[in-house]
């Protein structure tokens, strides 16, 4: 056993600069991969004691003149018509015109998109330009906006230098002031900076880029630097979010995320986390929430995650999250086309953890509970079956018609659990509806719920952060398609309104809540294609929600 021990040690150890693994004591199901090997791990311990990996690339705030920089790029803006702002003149200036000479040779007309590199500018301690198309004058969207930074750190990352400098202080992006245009260019810098190659053997090539500055005027300057930090502490949760709904379904399951909370709990000392296993799920009578994971070997696990920075006498915002770890449909099976993306069904609890984690970072005076359940949802003798009738925690009764509903019969649980906290707002969080998808595709969250107010704070925090949500409606006439003739309630409503109904399903849990519901189906990952993975939304919503409660 030692040999095999020492085998897992050795690819741990491998990846612990970037990962932080270790393996502990653990037991997780044989056969395991890791590193590309194969490893029986029968009686084998493994664990991973540490997810979060530190951000490869620092962002700086500086204001200092940008011809006077010692940098490896310095980035300035061409207006669309090969207009030059009061940065880029300087430059120009100081280079005895050689900017405006280039432009006049035709080369770069200053659309979005466009970008040009120089090098060895006279007069400049920067070692190279890049100039970047910014189209019109206050014409520029949040998308635009994205584009052209995404194009600037794609240029920046082909370059040899391990610094830059964005002088790109005079860009106006419409309804953004400085603080918002740095949050958006910010999280798009360090977001961009995200990887996952764990599983590789080969992996991508350290890249030099290590910094980025980006110059600001002195009156901006506290502004820019609270949109950094803000911006820094999203990244990061997205990065987790990112990771945790990355990791196969083999690695990810209900023990390990409560161990993430256990490893969180370690390294932010403001934070109390609770896991409780199957029997305490039993025992508190989550019958609904039980019957999802009785048919899987990984047993189910509440994770109650509490954060005191504010008053004790405030009450606290409830963030509820689905962690399906892997969503097989149970007995009322999925087809097998891209069922491995069923690994992503625990996005909700992944987002939650991602914005916890930003909230921890940001030490925002605001007391927050986190719920996370917890279950992998399978098939066998012991799963659940259509036609079952479960008890839930508030005592009414659920006939299950099918098991693929299962997101709900777990989050009716948690949200009756999140009671006992006499939270001011709950919000939930979870991939909860295909039909979510047909709504809204994959830009849009799908917002419910039974509070006006807390929706209006819900869609102007998407709407700030770039990251929106679109309320659908929860009327009265949808709740019958929940009715059933032998229990309290039916576990899905039909082919129509599917996201709707599967609301109302939570509404009869939230009565004594105000409460939102967040569908994030279409939202939480990409699917297919090379660029498939989680994206590690909605993190920038939900702390932005927290934020603004903060008036941070
Ligand atoms: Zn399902």
């Amino acid at each position: 056993m030692q040999c095999i021990k020492d085998h897992l040690r050795k690819g741990c150890q491998a990846q612990s600069a970037r990962f932080k693994l270790r393996p502990l004591s653990r037991a997780l199901p044989a056969p395991f991969y890791i590193e590309g090997k194969r490893v029986r791990t029968g009686c084998g311990t493994l664990h991973f004691d540490h997810l979060f990996r530190d951000p490869d690339m620092e962002l700086v705030v500086k204001s200092v003149s940008p011809e006077t920089l010692k940098t490896a790029t310095l980035v300035i803006a061409v207006g669309e018509g090969r207009t030059l702002g009061n940065v880029a003149k300087q430059v120009d200036e100081l280079s005895g015109g050689a900017i405006s000479a280039i432009l006049k040779r035709g080369d770069l007309a200053g659309k979005v998109g466009q970008s040009l590199l120089l090098h060895s500018l006279p007069n400049l301690k920067a070692e190279r330009v890049l100039l970047v198309g910014v189209g019109k004058d206050a014409e520029l969207g949040d998308r635009p906006l994205r584009k052209i930074v995404a194009g600037i750190l794609n240029t920046l990352k082909g370059l040899g230098g391990s610094d830059a400098a964005l002088a790109l202080d005079e860009v106006v992006v419409k309804g953004r002031d400085s603080y918002g245009k740095t949050r958006l260019l910010a999280e798009t810098l360090l977001d961009g900076e995200y990887s996952f190659d764990q599983f590789k053997s080969q992996k991508a090539e350290p890249r030099a880029l290590k910094k980025i500055t980006l110059l600001t005027i002195k009156a901006a300057q506290a502004e820019v630097q609270r949109a950094v930090t803000h911006a820094s502490a999203i990244a990061n949760g997205m990065a987790f979010t990112r990771d945790l709904g990355n990791l196969p379904p083999n690695i990810c399951h209900p023990t390990f995320l409560g161990e993430q909370a256990k490893a969180l709990g370690k390294e932010f000392k403001s934070l109390k986390v609770e896991v409780l296993d199957e029997k305490k799920i039993k025992e508190l009578g989550m019958g609904s929430f039980y019957a999802v994971g009785q048919g899987s070997d990984q047993p189910p696990r509440l994770i109650v995650m509490q954060y005191n920075g504010g008053k004790k006498s405030e009450k606290p915002y409830a963030l509820v999250g689905k962690g399906i770890t892997f969503d097989t449909g149970g007995i009322s099976l999925k087809p097998g086309a891209g069922m491995d993306e069923m690994k992503y069904d625990m996005g909700g609890a992944a987002s939650v953890f991602g914005t916890l984690r930003a909230v921890l970072e940001l030490k925002l005076p605001i007391n927050l509970v986190c719920i996370l359940a917890c279950a992998e949802n399978m098939p066998s003798g012991g799963a659940a079956r259509p036609g079952d009738i479960v008890t839930t925690m508030s005592g009414q009764t659920v006939e299950i018609l099918n098991t693929d509903a299962e997101g709900r019969l777990v989050l009716c649980d948690a949200l009756t659990y999140a009671e006992r906290f006499k939270p001011q707002a709950v919000i939930d969080i979870a991939t909860l509806t295909g039909a979510c998808i047909v709504a809204l595709g994959s830009h849009t969250s799908g917002l419910l719920g039974n509070n006006d107010e807390l929706i209006e704070q819900l869609l102007s925090a998407g709407k700030a952060a770039d990251d929106r949500a679109w309320q659908l409606p929860l009327f009265d006439e949808y709740q019958e398609q929940l009715d059933s003739p032998f229990a309290d309630i039916a576990n899905i409503g039909g082919p129509k309104a599917g996201t709707i109904t599967a609301a109302c399903f939570l509404s009869r849990f939230t009565k004594n809540l105000n409460w939102a519901h967040l569908d994030i189906a279409g939202t939480a990952w990409t699917s297919g294609g090379k660029d498939k993975g989680a994206t590690g939304r909605p993190v920038p919503l939900l702390t932005q929600y927290l934020l603004d409660r903060a008036k941070a």
